[in-house]
């Protein structure tokens, strides 16, 4: 059975388990003073546990699912993948244009290699702000030379060490 926490201070609803709740609240506390994360955070409205993570922009509540492998991973490495996926609706609101009276952002602005490795130094630049271990930075420098994440399904996608 899901519950739900509304993260007062930062306007953020967190829904899922218990255990999962916590873990996101710990993350959030971590990094919320970060500017990579005030800087990025300005469009999700929820976070949610799931079987995989992604960003999710579209609809009401623009959302970060989360799945078990990340979020039961080290606090430091979680909290920095929230910059990221937020960082990933960011980019989808920034260059969403309205055409005939419709509003849409061309896929490529907000998902694909370049937009992952603007996410990944923004990641980046939030492990620095929290003085997280040098080999979680080095583990992520690795995937922005050679970035792979967006190319692993939505359904299997994870932020493992
Ligand atoms: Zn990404």
């Amino acid at each position: 059975m899901d519950s739900e926490w509304i993260c007062q201070d930062e306007d953020i609803r967190i829904v899922g388990c218990k255990e999962f709740i916590e873990a996101t609240i710990n993350a959030i506390e971590l990094i919320r003073l970060t500017y990579a994360f005030i800087e990025m955070r300005k469009h999700l409205k929820c976070i949610r546990q799931s079987n995989s993570s992604y960003a999710e922009p579209r609809g009401k509540q623009p959302t970060y699912w989360v799945g078990e492998p990340t979020w039961k991973s080290d606090v430091s490495w979680y909290a920095s993948t929230i910059v990221h996926d937020a960082c990933h609706i960011v980019l989808y609101y920034e260059y969403q244009v309205c055409l005939l009276g419709v509003r849409f952002t061309l896929p490529w602005y907000w998902k694909g290699a370049t937009p992952e490795r603007i996410c990944m130094l923004w990641q980046l630049t939030a492990l620095e702000q929290i003085n997280a271990p040098d080999y979680m930075k080095s583990h992520l420098v690795m995937q922005i030379v050679h970035p792979y994440h967006h190319r692993i399904p939505f359904k299997d996608a994870n932020w493992t060490l």
